[in-house]
């Protein structure tokens, strides 16, 4: 039985949040986000009683309304992070030693983790460890890979509503797999009726309306080669009727070509499809043949996809389906570098992923900082040193893009929800080093852009002193 989702039951004050404020305003393509840039050194954010954005700017030109409004300090104010990627029921398992690349670390530590979720006692614990794990790292919104079992999922959403941040998610399918895998298994129906149960359960529970919702589902199988072609076939109709009211597509794509045996190698073999993504695109039958309903749109992330080929690019471009960027994770299972510059050119949406458990990281900011760090290791011409706007953008706006709320949150321009983090430098006496002692050019304009770089690449989570999702502070539950 799951609780009854209820909405916090304290009345917001209007509020006024002054501090150092970065956000990419607007709506910008990625090739142009640098000039979307706004810093405001001595900022105000003032948040109204429904929870929005009433005004931004510097504290000096607050409005005469907010003169006697409550203030709050703090050194940083940023966007809530957004982690377009991230596994639930592998909350324990960063830093397993897997012993080799993709398809031997899920043998050896995933598989068997994940079983352990069929506890409802377990779940519960998981539940809270992820949701308070999530505040740590000032993670307001994510798309959430979730456990194959309904009382582990009924958990997941029920800590997610009492804590008060957002949360895309669904049961990760799996109708096939390796031994280590069976008691995530389940049968063809079964699998599609417990989706379709957990749509009808939980997909915008809060308001009824997925622009609106904090809480929606999306159809979550874990790869093409943890399914059949008629659990594809199954999803794309399941898909077809629940689009329209906002469902979600997510699953991984082209992670991992060790030598040709991995698991890109796997999928084209088992299917015989010119692409992987096709194997998503409803043409999974050999040779690339139709034979169902597609899975991309607005509302499909795809994670990885460190090893596409051209046509796919084009195709996720064209169906606006967006890329969740692990480098983090990619490093951890030597799966290779996302391709940043033919990437972004080619027009895909990129938002970030921790990856957890592969990722061994929950904190978006220093993912965008090995995303840093792998794209300016690239070879020859493709290596580039990312913009700290581009770094931001990643880590906020980016990700409530892929997740189709950019209307919602993402940035903090006036109207939006307020979803933002506060940062105290000397929380975390590094940081407070960095930010405080560091070298800056003696050019404005670029001391700030070293300033927010820093920032974002030298926070950890003790600094993060306060999160906050549609103007309410999220409160952790107890483990
Ligand atoms: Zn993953």
């Amino acid at each position: 039985m799951s609780m009854k989702p209820t909405s916090p039951s304290v009345a917001l004050v209007t509020r006024v949040y002054r501090a150092h404020v970065f956000h990419i305003a607007g709506a910008p393509a990625q090739d142009d986000v640098a000039s979307h840039l706004v810093s405001l050194p001595d900022g105000a954010l003032v948040v109204d009683a429904d929870g929005r954005v009433a005004w931004v700017g510097p504290y000096a030109s607050l409005p005469e309304d907010y003169a006697t409004t409550p203030v709050t300090r703090a050194d940083y104010l940023l966007p809530g992070f957004v982690d377009g990627h991230i596994h639930y029921p592998q909350s324990y398992a960063t830093a397993a030693h897997g012993g080799g690349q993709l398809l031997e670390w899920l043998d050896h530590c995933i598989f068997p983790t994940e079983g352990q979720f069929a506890d409802p006692e377990f779940a519960h614990r998981a539940a809270r460890y992820f949701t308070r794990r999530r505040i740590a790292a000032g993670t307001t919104a994510a798309m959430v890979f979730g456990s194959a079992f309904p009382v582990a999922q009924d958990a997941l959403y029920e800590e997610t509503l009492k804590a008060g941040l957002r949360i895309v998610s669904g049961r990760g399918v799996q109708t096939v797999g390796p031994a280590a895998a069976s008691s995530l298994l389940t049968g063809e129906k079964e699998a599609i009726d417990l989706v379709a149960d957990e749509i009808d359960r939980w997909h915008a529970v809060d308001t009824g309306d997925p622009r609106t919702a904090r809480v929606q589902v999306g159809i979550v199988p874990r790869f093409s080669l943890s399914v059949t072609r008629e659990t594809l076939a199954a999803m794309g109709e399941l898909y077809d009727e629940a689009r329209g009211k906002g469902v979600y597509f997510h699953s991984h794509l082209n992670e991992n070509n060790r030598k040709g045996d991995g698991e890109i190698a796997a999928v084209l073999g088992a299917y015989g499809t010119e692409t992987y993504l096709d194997t998503y695109d409803g043409r999974f039958l050999e040779g690339s043949k139709v034979g169902g309903r597609t899975l991309l749109g607005r509302r499909s992330t795809l994670a990885h996809a460190v090893h596409c080929q051209p046509s796919e690019l084009a195709r996720m471009a064209e169906t606006g389906t967006s890329i969740a960027h692990c480098p983090t994770s990619q490093l951890f299972l030597g799966s290779g570098t996302m391709p940043w510059r033919a990437t972004v050119a080619a027009g895909v949406n990129i938002g970030l992923g921790s990856d957890i458990g592969a990722g061994d990281e929950w904190l978006i900011s220093r993912v965008a900082g090995d995303a840093y760090k792998v794209h300016i290791s690239e070879e020859g011409d493709a290596g580039t040193a990312l913009h700290p706007a581009e770094l931001l953008f990643a880590a906020t706006l980016a990700g409530a893009r892929a997740l189709d709320m950019e209307h919602a949150f993402g940035n903090l321009d006036a109207g939006k929800d307020a979803d933002f983090l506060l940062i105290d430098k000397n929380l975390w006496e590094p940081l407070e080093g960095m930010l405080t002692t560091g070298i800056r050019s003696d050019d404005e304009d670029q001391a700030t852009l070293e300033e927010l770089f820093t920032l974002l690449v030298g926070l950890r989570q003790p600094a993060i002193a306060a999160v906050y999702v549609q103007g309410r502070e999220a409160i952790a539950p107890p483990l």
